[in-house]
């Protein structure tokens, strides 16, 4: 292997908490800020965070709707700043911890961006779900900030965008979904400097020839449309081998999910959409891979636990414990690989065509997906209207080119009203 390729080291055992951080930051503790700290992510993010306590101290969090964990988390890492979703939730959550100690508790979405900006702060995981997660993510790189990126839909919505501001900003935004931060511990150190910075752009010299996401497939692969007509939430939130937030689970089953993390790695890596590859790997050990052009394949493996990126983002270029357990190589009874079925998922297909419309293409494909997801979640359609209502909006809508932040709210918005409109003749043709 090149010594250039994944030249950061394992941590050295019986040095299990040894304390590490970027140049800028030595031997000082980092910052942290989790956007969503109640989600999935969020509490993976709180465990890599609770192992390397010496290392990394949790500076704001923000909540929305379980206020409960939310107090448990802040009595437990005693963040400064904590943002909820309102009033009456700040009031509440001051009355909870007024016997142990007093943060600043702020409310609504301009908190959540004044918390993505916090001077102190030096990195912030960006881990809210959806398109609500688009202002702060937004935020913490123009403020220049290390973003731990989870929330793709903010990279679908306006890559352009935030890609931009990274530019301009010096902010380094290192990939936590798994596929995409495996393909960012595949390439050199050299390539990963310019990724962070939304500078990658792969020369020949580089000699990448394709990037391959892996996927397991989700609940239901192998099933025909016909079996797909009636699932339900239940099954539909069942994945094999990740525990997940609702609206990623319902992704990974439609595989809307690795559409979604297609167009995010057309951002991440400045790639053309055909050197990406989207593969089937039931057993997600293998996270994704880089094809080199003299035939080498570097793949990044690890069980699939959320830390293992959520570390390396946190701790790159250097290597902290996540908390992971290490792959136990005989109990694995095959790694296999097999290409996706479009017909029956066309997610797939409906995300490359976004990608390749452009523009606000994306910005609307999202949009109406998490408006059906959650129409799907609130049993309100069937499982196979969320590709139709995509395919059909993606089919009517009117794309512009991203110019402002204005331009991707008013896509967004156009596409929640379309897709609104959508449920009420679903509802009126039912009765
Ligand atoms: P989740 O539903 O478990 O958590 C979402 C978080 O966002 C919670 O803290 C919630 O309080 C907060 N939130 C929800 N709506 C909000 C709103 N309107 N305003 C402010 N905060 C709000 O979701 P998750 O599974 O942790 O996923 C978070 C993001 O990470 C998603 O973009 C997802 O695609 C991405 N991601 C998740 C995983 C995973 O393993 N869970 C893996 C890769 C990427
Ligand atoms: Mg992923």
């Amino acid at each position: 292997m090149d010594s250039d390729v994944n030249s950061t080291e394992n941590p050295v055992i019986g040095e299990k908490k040894q304390v590490n951080s970027d140049s800028q930051h030595s031997s000082s503790i980092q910052e942290v800020v989790i956007l969503g700290a109640t989600g999935s992510i969020g509490e993976h993010c709180l465990a890599v965070i609770r192992e390397n306590s010496e290392a990394y101290q949790v500076l704001g969090v923000s909540g929305y709707s379980n206020l409960d964990r939310l107090t448990e988390i802040c009595m437990e890492f005693r963040p400064s700043y904590v943002v909820v979703a309102n009033v009456q939730d700040r009031k509440s959550l001051y009355q909870r911890l007024q016997n142990t100690y007093r943060p600043e508790i702020d409310c609504g979405p301009s908190a959540l961006d004044g918390l993505a900006a916090l001077s102190e702060c030096h990195t912030v995981v960006a881990a809210i779900v959806g398109a609500a997660g688009l202002s702060s993510t937004l935020k913490a790189v123009e403020s220049g900030k290390r973003v731990l990126l989870a929330n793709k839909e903010a990279l679908v919505m306006s890559g352009a965008l935030l890609m931009q501001a990274a530019q301009q900003s010096g902010a380094h935004i290192v990939p936590i979904d798994s596929e995409h931060n495996a393909i960012f511990q595949c390439l050199t150190s050299k390539m990963q400097q310019a990724c962070v910075q939304g500078n990658l752009n792969f020369k020949a010299s580089d000699g990448v020839s394709r990037l391959i996401l892996t996927a397991s497939g989700g609940p239901f692969r192998g099933f025909s449309v016909e079996q797909l007509k009636n699932i339900t939430p239940k099954q539909a939130l069942c994945h094999p081998n990740w525990s997940m937030g609702p609206k990623i689970s319902v992704d990974s089953a439609t595989m809307m999910n690795k559409g979604l993390e297609l167009i995010e790695a057309s951002w991440l890596f400045n790639v053309a959409p055909n050197t990406l590859e989207v593969m089937i790997h039931p057993q997600s050990i293998v996270h994704s891979m880089v094809e080199y052009i003299d035939g080498s394949v570097i793949a990044q493996m690890g069980v699939a636990d959320m830390r293992i990126p959520i570390a390396q983002a946190l701790s790159w270029p250097q290597r902290i414990p996540s908390g992971a357990a290490s792959l136990d190589w005989t109990a694995l009874s095959g790694l296999t690989f097999e290409a996706p079925d479009m017909e029956a998922f066309p997610c797939l297909t409906l995300a490359k065509q976004a990608n390749s419309m452009g523009g606000t293409a994306p910005t609307i494909l999202n949009a109406v997906n998490e408006e059906a997801v959650q129409a799907f979640l609130s049993e309100q359609i069937p499982f196979l209207s969320i590709p139709q209502w995509v395919s059909a909006a993606l089919d009517c809508a009117d794309i512009q080119p991203i110019d402002s932040l204005m331009t991707v709210m008013e896509a967004d918005a156009w596409a929640r009203r379309w897709a609104q409109q959508r449920l009420m003749q679903h509802a009126s043709a039912l009765h």
